[in-house]
């Protein structure tokens, strides 16, 4: 006889640029606890260079990315019943630059296909990216992108539990935020089905 598995917990799928960096706020008003970063990410740079390339004025530098973070928000996401995986255009640079400042551990991200899917009917591109990912697993995923097609698209492809949930550029990960992923977590059953129905 074999044991059952130890029960799965949801994964956590979160966008950068949003969520954690509330990159609309008003450019002179960092929100209140986000500290200010600037930095020069390979990608960031390669961005700008074909920028700079592109107006004519290659020898230009690259100006570096302003990125507002929490620090309390590492520990908040860490807290949380989740399995955190990084679903942002930052992959594998969310670890070298925004994991140490939030003091999280490495996490595992998703890499986008190449080129972008295109999906119809206003869906977002990440969506079945994010769906394909998970696999059949119970998910929450925070982004500032997420729409009602998203949601619509999800029912229809996503055979377990989904919360999709957007966050205001604006404002990032409020503590509202927060509580409505910990009740999806903690109405999932062991098994990872939903005890509740979830929108
Ligand atoms: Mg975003």
């Amino acid at each position: 006889m074999t044991a059952p598995s130890p029960p799965q917990r949801p994964l956590l799928l979160l966008d950068v640029d949003g969520p954690l960096n509330p990159y609309a706020a008003k450019p002179q008003r960092r929100p209140a606890g986000y500290r200010t970063h600037r930095l020069l990410t390979p990608r960031w740079v390669a961005a700008e260079q074909r920028r700079l390339a592109a107006w004519d004025i290659p020898e230009s530098r690259p100006r570096p990315l302003r990125v507002w973070l929490n620090p309390d928000h590492g520990p908040a996401l860490a807290a949380l019943p989740f399995d955190l995986v990084w679903a942002t255009t930052w992959e594998e640079e969310a670890n070298a630059y925004v994991s140490p400042v939030l003091g999280l551990p490495e996490l595992p991200f998703i890499a986008w296909s190449v080129p972008r899917p295109t999906p119809e009917g206003g869906v977002f591109w990440k969506t079945p990216e994010i769906v394909a990912w998970a696999a059949g697993r119970p998910f929450a995923w925070v982004d500032d992108e997420i729409g009602e097609p998203d949601r619509a698209w999800v029912r229809d492809h996503h055979p377990g539990p989904a919360l999709l949930h957007r966050v205001d550029p604006k404002l990032g990960l409020l503590p509202e935020d927060f509580a409505v992923l910990r009740r999806f977590a903690e109405d999932l059953a062991p098994d990872g089905t939903a005890i509740h129905a979830i929108s």
